[in-house]
């Protein structure tokens, strides 16, 4: 079976299993999905979804966050791990949309990168999930099973987004990273591929 096929069959399989492809993270709006995702760096999605309700409604546009000192947004985000860090990306981002683009979420990928804190996996989730535009999403979950189903042997995230880009029908890229994270939880996980319990097991290159 090639890595295209492999590929096709892992998106049914998955479509089939998690009918239900979304993100995670709460928001409502293209600039929250921007925050929430950069303060799920090294942090739990349901951890973010804790504290974005409060900072969502003291920090409600670009303005209020370009305005805010590190400091003060600090405050609102210090259980999600290194918040310093975080707390001064939100600032800059603010400032940055403020005065390079009206104050408005980019919908390009690479002007999503240009943006303090925001890699590929951030900007891809954004382009998928707010412009409705193809987006792979490489996260670790969606690395390992990729690789373990055999459609590449890299480490690099941006080689297999890519190579990702090549595999997978554009209309479907984005909900496939979605359910390969599902997938990545609950099956396939870091520690154990329960190959007896995988809708992908009939044809995953790793299976034993
Ligand atoms: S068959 Fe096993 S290794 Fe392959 S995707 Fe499923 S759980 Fe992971």
């Amino acid at each position: 079976m090639t890595k295209k096929q492999i590929a096709l069959k892992a998106v049914e399989a998955l479509k089939n299993e998690y009918p239900d492809a979304i993100c995670s993270l709460t928001y409502d709006d293209p600039l929250q999905l921007l925050i929430a995702t950069r303060l799920a760096a090294q942090c739990t999605d349901a951890r973010v979804n804790m504290v974005t309700p409060a900072l969502f409604e003291r920090f409600k546009t670009a303005e209020d966050f370009a305005n805010a000192t590190y400091d003060e947004v600090g405050e609102y985000i210090k259980t999600c791990g290194l918040y310093k860090t975080k707390s001064k990306d939100l600032v800059e981002i603010g400032k940055m949309l403020v005065n390079d683009y009206d104050s408005v979420v980019p919908d390009s990928l690479d002007e999503l990168i240009k943006l303090p804190g925001i890699g590929r996996k951030t900007a891809n989730l954004v382009m998928g999930d707010i412009f409705k535009k193809p987006a792979v999403v490489v996260d670790t979950h969606c690395i390992r099973i990729t690789r373990r189903l055999g459609l590449h042997t890299e480490k690099d995230a941006k080689k297999i987004e890519f190579i990702l880009r090549d595999l997978l029908p554009q209309t479907e890229s984005n909900d496939f990273c979605h359910r390969i994270v599902l997938h990545g939880r609950a099956v396939c996980t870091a520690r154990k591929a329960m190959c007896d319990k995988c809708c992908m097991a009939d044809f995953c290159r790793k299976k034993p």
